[in-house]
């Protein structure tokens, strides 16, 4: 802990009841404030049983030992509640045992059991293990119940020593450690959601900004809040107005009977920041903030109020709310109708997505939970209404739609939870670079890469749609119907073989299986019925005939879900036996699940109601009907696959591989591209299999270590390779020779490369040519916001090529590595189809497996790129490999704390 300048703090955070606080670093400025938090905040006996006891004599020592000049090894965080420093953790290095530091802790005895203790601790955790503490210690009077308890919930493992009526404890530090992180992330949920229920459940409700001119923003959603049957009381804030659609207003929040646990925002750019704070001292809870156009002091404002009044902040730029929940009936947007209640959760970033979406989902009948247009999202964001649907009971689909993130890898990491329980479906937005373009200005937002985007919902197990119609369609599927077997083999029937041939190919390309089925069925059918898959009934088929068939289909174990087309013929009109009315009088539910794809339907998708009282999707187009069913296999596959633990690997070497960063990055401040021996050692550090590699200045060194190596070779050949800082693509540049067996070549080799890059040529590598296999390219690129994307694909010459890859972002689980080696089109080459051998897939997955890990360790490794590594039924190993470093701040995504939006960042 040579520097120890924490990295990640000034953040706020929430307190298990919703409270926001702040943490930062305790300065010498603070001094009076840890001694008020020792002198009068805690009682004497809270003194006595102060958390490990380092300051048990006095107040005044423990402010000067916490606020004295800075020293090394001490780090120091206080918890503060607008200007109350209600809680302190710090922890000093000790001398030995080496990388262990002392901690101690206090907290305020009012501010007892909100969970401020857990919160602080685990960012000092975060601050520690960024200064490379590995463990801390403490010790604890044995008869002090708070201090125990508060480590039992920390999820970490606590190891205890008794002497002489005191315990001694010792936490080792693992942010890794899954039972921590999930203790995290419950801690988080329940303090989220206790932050939203003043927004999502209030009271009462104020429109400030509501005006007397009907058809402005404020007046309209005060109205709408009125004829919306709102449960509490509704007010109007206008300092212009005495009245507004005949009930009083009043000129100010302060001036209000009551003080609102909801304030919606309606005022001018240039008024919110001053509005917000002066509902926060009113003491109100939450803000919807429906003005567009901040400028970045008045974001700043606004999030500063929202920050020090513990206030919870939708928007800015939103289209307003809505909560159907009869006891609550909040319907605070100027959108459209106030939905009805039901189960779909809806949040959008564009209030317009949010209007069509909303309104398709009335025309399909579903209801909505809860509906919040996030606009700018400077605080709540999708991943807090993932937790809020989760947790309030009547949420049971949740439907997103994101042009930006924010923590994607909090994001990513509660979807995947929330998505074992109900389907979170989303528009993927922004996929062209035209969209992208729209998308980082719509939203202020950094441009995503489309493989990123696609890797994350594909890991948190959402299902990604393309349109807004895709994405109600899948809804309209996933919300009525059971999910089918993983395996989602369809049959399809029609009535007009042409149709059915439509089907079948939409199928086909949504990529779902269609099975061929026995001849035996065709004994429902009238003659001249063709079954094999897809079924082709005829137009001359009766009611009775096609009832038989659906249930014979659904009995059918190749079946796992049923498609039916059906074009209405004056035939079934004429004799009254309309093939619709049949499918209809059949149930809905079923063994498997059944959609309709009914030609003369003028929607795209709606629920028809069957004898059972089940709904059947119905939709206008084979398309969306396949393209549903697959979104609904897709899902099924996530649930059926276990949640898979992250990869781990115990021997990766992490000091000797952050010496080597640090090292590097203090010689080179700007950051760049590692030499060829220091790749080499930090590969080795963290097992990364690089072959033999030997630097050599001049021809003598090189051809010593050519004969040196040699014997190591395949056919006892070596590769010489050039090399100057800046050199990129070798081979392109003359600059490899493989396959040198005698010293003579490599010699001459070597006087060619002096010919021709002269004065550039800083030396080369030796190395003995491995053995032949399949060349694939395993890289590592940083994103600043998204981080680690681990990239797997053909490499050697084919790289560019043949364009077979697949990404995934870390960290990686145990199932990303196989489905990323069975989703390259070259898996066959690897698995051994095709009459091949299989390579080592073991020493693949290893591979990926630390270079994950290394990425994660490591934000400064930008860029990784080793290809090839050439794999063999033997093994896998690489022989070329190049490390971009980059300074960058260590990094925790998952560490608790409040969204600071870009639009208030700075000064
Ligand atoms: P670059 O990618 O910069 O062109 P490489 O070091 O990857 O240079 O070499 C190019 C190709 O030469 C590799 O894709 C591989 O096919 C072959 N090659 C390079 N080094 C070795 C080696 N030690 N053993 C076997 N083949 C090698
Ligand atoms: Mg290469």
């Amino acid at each position: 802990m040579s520097a120890v300048r924490p990295t990640q703090t000034d953040a706020e955070a929430l307190l298990a009841d919703g409270t926001t606080v702040g943490i930062r670093p305790l300065s010498p400025d603070d001094h009076g404030a840890v001694l008020e938090l020792h002198a009068e905040g805690m009682s004497q006996d809270s003194l006595r049983m102060r958390f490990f006891g380092v300051s048990r004599n006095a107040p005044k020592q423990a402010a000067d030992r916490l606020c004295g000049p800075p020293r090394t090894g001490l780090l120091a965080l206080g918890a503060w509640a607008g200007d109350e420093l209600i809680g302190e953790a710090d922890c000093e290095l000790l001398d030995e045992p080496a990388e262990t530091a002392e901690l101690a802790l206090a907290v305020a005895d009012r501010w007892h059991h909100r969970g401020a203790a857990t919160l602080l601790l685990e960012h000092l955790v975060r601050a520690a293990r960024a200064a490379g503490v590995r463990f801390f210690e403490a010790d604890t009077l044995s008869g002090n119940r708070a201090v125990h308890r508060v480590f039992a919930h920390l999820g970490l493992p606590v190891e205890r020593r008794y002497e002489q009526g005191e315990v001694r404890v010792r936490v080792p530090l693992d942010e890794r450690d899954e039972r921590y992180r999930s203790a995290v992330d419950e801690r988080g949920r329940r303090a989220d959601v206790a932050s939203l229920t003043t927004l999502l459940r209030p009271a009462s409700v104020a429109v400030v900004g509501a005006s007397r001119r009907p058809g402005s923003v404020g007046r309209t959603v005060l109205d709408k809040i009125r004829q919306g049957g709102f449960a509490g009381p509704v007010r109007a804030v206008n300092p212009h107005a005495g009245e507004v659609d005949g009930e009083p207003a009043y000129p100010s929040v302060r001036a209000l009977p009551e003080v609102p646990d909801l304030a919606v925002l309606a005022v001018l750019a240039d008024a919110v920041p001053g509005v917000a704070e002066e509902c926060g001292a009113a003491g109100v809870r939450a803000l919807v903030v429906l003005t567009s156009g901040l400028g970045a002091q008045e974001a700043r404002g606004l999030v500063r109020a929202c920050r020090r009044h513990s206030m919870r902040l939708v928007g800015p730029n939103s289209l307003g709310m809505a909560q159907t929940d009869p006891a609550v009936r909040l319907d605070a947007e100027f959108g459209g109708a106030f939905p009805r209640p039901g189960t779909a959760g809806v949040a959008v970033q564009s209030g317009g997505v949010g209007i069509a979406l909303l309104q398709r989902l009335a025309w399909l009948g579903v209801g909505v939970s809860s509906f919040v247009s996030l606009g700018d999202k400077y605080d709540v964001s999708g991943n807090d209404l993932l937790q809020w649907w989760e947790s309030d009971g009547r949420t049971d689909l949740a439907l997103l739609h994101l042009e930006s993130f924010g923590s994607p890898r909090a994001f990513a990491r509660t979807a995947r939870r929330v998505t074992r329980t109900i389907p979170v479906l989303t528009v993927d937005a922004g996929r062209s670079t035209a969209g992208r373009r729209g998308a980082a200005s719509h939203t202020a937002a950094a441009a995503t890469p489309t493989v990123t985007r696609e890797a994350l919902f594909r890991q948190a197990g959402i299902t990604a749609t393309r349109s807004i119609d895709e994405l109600v369609a899948a809804a309209a599927l996933l919300h009525a119907q059971p999910p089918p077997a993983p395996r989602g083999a369809v049959a399809v029937v029609s009535n007009a073989g042409g149709i059915g041939i439509l089907a079948a190919d939409a199928c086909a390309e949504a990529g779902l299986e269609l099975p061929e089925l026995p001849a035996e069925l065709g004994g429902v059918l009238p003659p001249g019925a063709s079954v094999r898959n897809p079924v082709d009934t005829t137009a001359a088929v009766n009611p009775l005939e096609l009832t038989n068939l659906l249930r014979a289909l659904e009995n059918e174990l190749a079946v796992d879900a049923i498609l039916v087309c059906l074009v209405p013929t004056a035939l079934g009109a004429s004799t009254g036996q309309d093939p619709v009315y049949a499918l209809l009088e059949g149930p809905a539910r079923r063994r498997v699940p059944i959609v309709a794809v009914l030609l003369d339907q003028q929607v795209p998708v709606c629920y028809r109601t069957c004898a059972d009282g089940g709904a059947l999707p119905a939709y206008s187009d084979p398309v969306a009907a396949a393209r549903a069913l697959a979104h609904a296999r897709d899902r099924a596959r996530w649930l059926a696959e276990p949640p898979s633990p992250p990869v781990d690997a115990p021997d990766c070497d992490r000091r000797t591989a952050r010496s080597l960063v640090d090292g590097y990055l203090t010689a080179h401040p700007g950051g760049g591209w590692l030499d060829p021996l220091s790749t080499a050692d930090l590969l080795e550090s963290y097992g990364l299999p690089l072959t033999t590699t030997v630097w050599a200045r001049d021809e003598p060194t090189a051809s010593a270590a050519a004969t040196a190596l040699r014997n190591l070779g395949h056919e006892g050949k070596v590769a010489l390779k050039a090399y100057w800082p800046g050199l990129v693509h070798k081979s392109a540049a003359g600059a490899v020779r493989t396959g040198l067996a005698e010293d003579a070549e490599v010699r001459s080799a070597y006087r060619e490369f002096m010919r021709r890059f002269g004065a550039e040529l800083a030396g080369a590598v030796v190395q003995p040519m491995a053995a032949p296999g399949v060349e694939l390219l395993a890289g590592v690129v940083q994103d600043q916001v998204f981080g680690p994307r681990i990239v797997l694909g053909l490499g050697g010459t084919a790289t560019d090529v043949l364009d077979d890859r697949v990404a995934r972002l870390a960290p990686l689980s145990e199932r990303d590595l196989t489905t990323m080696v069975t989703e390259l089109r070259s898996a066959p080459l690897l698995l051994g189809q095709r009459g091949g051998t299989a390579v080592d897939l073991a020493a693949l997955r290893s591979v990926l497996t630390r270079l994950s890990l290394l990425a994660e360790d490591f934000p400064e490794l930008v860029e990784a790129d080793l290809n090839p590594v050439i794999v063999r039924p033997d093994g896998a190993l690489c022989v070329d490999a190049r490390i971009r470093l980059e300074r960058r701040p260590s990094f925790d995504p998952y560490l608790r704390r409040l969204r600071r939006p870009a639009a208030a960042e700075g000064t």
